[in-house]
Formats: structure tokens, C-alpha cells, sequence
């Protein structure tokens, strides 16, 4: 399958003795992948226009492993907040994913030395106790097969106290959760959406019922649960489909399973919404009039507040004790 999806496999020459790498591309299948020097020469490559073939390259990161998280991610209140580029770039490619600002083009990075994250985790949790969100810059429970990387972040939770790990997903998997080491300090968040905007801009990710369910999957498997009704796109009929979503919610999930929920509309930042503009002429999303407040794109104050506020309210009647958060 994972050989299929991609174009090419490259893989920095430094690497290609580790054992993460040859891991990697014995679940690829790839028996003969291109040797590069550094991963920046195929990834900072630009994608056509209308180019919908990506490859996959494995590297080490030459940077850091972990940065600071931005204002506008929410942190759910967690003083130290980092979040790791462990991947880059997502299989699933949504519209308005910030992402397509953020790299060249659309290939996948892998970095293959994920224990030098972990050694840089190792310090930080000497001086104070490390939120991270491991799963932002990719969908990291979609790669699993390919990495297993979410086992070796759920195994580091429960191994150190002073640690937690959120890893948000789309993914409609229901299998792998059982199998994974249990805490509570390993959230698993995911973003639900309203059937009709997965099918418009998040056309390769699962609908509304499969996200449920493999949210429920890992409620039964003992793991927290953070559901993110974020980011809320703005379409005409905003208030039906998000009303039948959140319906499909409540009636299939059990609120005392719930850690917390999230609450926020599409915002980006200003530089990475020009750049989208100019690679997505055509996407009604990139093209919308938002408003610029402090560098970020943001739809206007009212369709923000009538939208986050809507779902607010619809969560207070059904769930009135479960934790919410406002990306604000
Ligand atoms: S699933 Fe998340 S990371 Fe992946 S393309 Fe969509 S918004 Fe981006």
C-alpha cells in the first residue's frame, strides 16, 4: 500500500545504515530508494500547479526537535507547550491546511531520529514538566503502519511522569488503539467535521461517522479523549451541518469519557495565507475576505463569534459539565 502512494522514496545517505530507516522502508516495501545528500534537495522542491504526486524521503532533522507552540494552538492549559516537526507534511491534504504555506510542496519528511527528540525531552523535563503535540505538522496516527511512531510517544507517556502527548488525527482506524501502551497522560484528539466539509476540503480524510468511531475506539482502549470541532469553515449552511454533526456526536459518545473539547474557527497566519493564495487561485478557502488581526487571517468578528458561539452552546445543552476551549 505505502509503496503505492508514493512517487519516490529518497533517503538522505547519512541515514540509510539506521535502524529506524530500515524499518521504515521494509513496511514501504521499498527495496531501492534514492540516495540523496540532504532532504531540503527534494523537499524544498516546488510542486507544479495541479501536481498531485508526493514522495516520501527519510532524513535527520539537522534543527531543532521541538518548538514552542504558536498563538493561535490551542494548549489546552499546559504552561509548556512544544509541539514536534517529527513528520512533515500529511497523506491527507485538506484545503486549508497551513501546511501548504508552511513547505514547498506536498512530499512527506520523515525524520528517522526520533530519539534525539526524545534526549531533547529529556532536558526540558528536567527543568519543568513538557506538553507536546506530536501529531501537528502530519496526521501521525494515518502513518502508523509506516512509522510507529504513536506507540513509541504513547510508551514515552507513560513512562515519564512529567510528560503528556497529544496526538490529533482524522484517521478512521479503530485497530490500532488496543494495542498501544494506556496513560493518561497520551490524549488522543480528533478533529470532527461536518460530512460536507470533509467532502469539500478534506477530501481524502474519513467522514463524520468514522472519525466517531475511532474516537470511541480509543475511549474503550482507556485513553483520554479531546474532541476538536476546529477548525469550523465557513459555508452557507454553516449552522445545519454542523447541527446534524454535533448531533451524530452526542447521540455516540459517552461525555464522561471526554477530557476536554476545543472550539475554533479557520484562522491562519498572514504569511502563510499569502503564500496558499498564490498556489490556490482557485480555492475558496484561501481566496475568502478574512480579516487580519495581529498576523493571522481570521474570518470576520461576527461570523467567528455566531459560528464558535453556536457550538458552544450546543455542547453546554447536551454535555454542561465537559471542559471547553476557545482558541482565544
Ligand atoms: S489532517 Fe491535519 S495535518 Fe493533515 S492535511 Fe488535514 S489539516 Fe493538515
Amino acid at each position: 500500500m505505502w509503496r503505492a502512494l508514493f512517487d519516490n522514496i529518497y533517503v538522505e545517505k547519512r541515514t540509510l545504515v539506521d535502524a529506524e530507516t530500515k524499518r521504515i522502508l521494509d513496511r514501504a516495501g521499498c527495496t531501492g530508494p534514492v540516495p540523496i545528500d540532504h532532504y531540503k534537495d527534494v523537499f524544498d522542491r516546488k510542486s507544479p500547479l495541479g501536481k498531485t504526486g508526493r514522495s516520501l524521503i527519510l532524513a535527520h532533522n539537522p534543527g531543532r526537535h521541538l518548538y514552542e507552540g504558536a498563538p493561535v494552538c490551542q494548549s489546552f492549559g499546559n504552561e509548556h507547550f512544544y509541539y514536534s516537526p517529527g513528520v512533515m507534511n500529511c497523506i491527507y491534504d485538506c484545503e486549508y491546511c497551513f501546511l501548504k504555506g508552511m513547505y514547498p510542496g506536498g512530499d512527506i519528511c520523515i525524520f528517522t531520529d526520533i530519539d534525539e527528540t526524545f534526549s531533547e525531552l529529556d532536558e526540558l523535563e528536567k527543568v519543568h514538566p513538557v506538553y507536546v503535540c506530536a501529531s501537528y505538522n502530519t496526521d501521525l496516527t494515518a502513518l502508523e503502519d509506516l512509522t510507529g511512531y504513536v506507540e513509541k510517544w504513547c510508551r514515552r507517556a507513560l513512562e515519564h511522569r512529567d510528560f503528556s502527548v497529544e496526538i490529533r488525527s482524522k484517521c478512521s482506524r479503530t485497530d490500532i488503539y488496543s494495542k498501544l501502551p494506556v496513560s493518561d497522560r497520551a490524549v488522543f484528539a480528533f478533529t470532527i467535521s461536518p460530512d460536507e466539509i470533509a467532502g469539500r476540503f478534506e477530501k481524502k480524510t474519513p467522514g463524520t461517522d468514522g472519525r466517531i468511531n475511532a474516537l470511541k475506539a480509543a475511549s474503550d482502549a482507556g485513553f483520554p479523549i479531546r474532541i476538536c470541532f476546529d477548525p469550523m469553515i465557513y459555508v452557507r449552511n454553516w449552522r445545519e451541518i454542523y447541527r446534524v454533526m454535533f448531533e451524530k456526536c452526542a447521540s455516540a459518545v459517552n461525555p464522561d469519557k471526554i477530557r476536554d473539547i476545543s472550539i475554533g474557527t479557520f484562522r491562519i497566519s498572514d504569511q502563510y495565507l499569502k503564500k496558499m493564495r498564490k498556489k490556490m487561485p482557485e480555492s475558496e478557502i484561501a481566496q475568502y475576505p478574512y480579516v487580519s488581526e495581529a498576523g493571522y487571517y481570521q474570518y470576520p468578528e461576527k461570523v467567528r463569534t455566531s459560528m464558535e458561539g453556536f457550538m458552544r452552546e450546543m455542547i453546554l445543552e447536551k454535555w454542561p459539565d465537559v471542559s471547553i476551549f476557545d482558541w482565544r
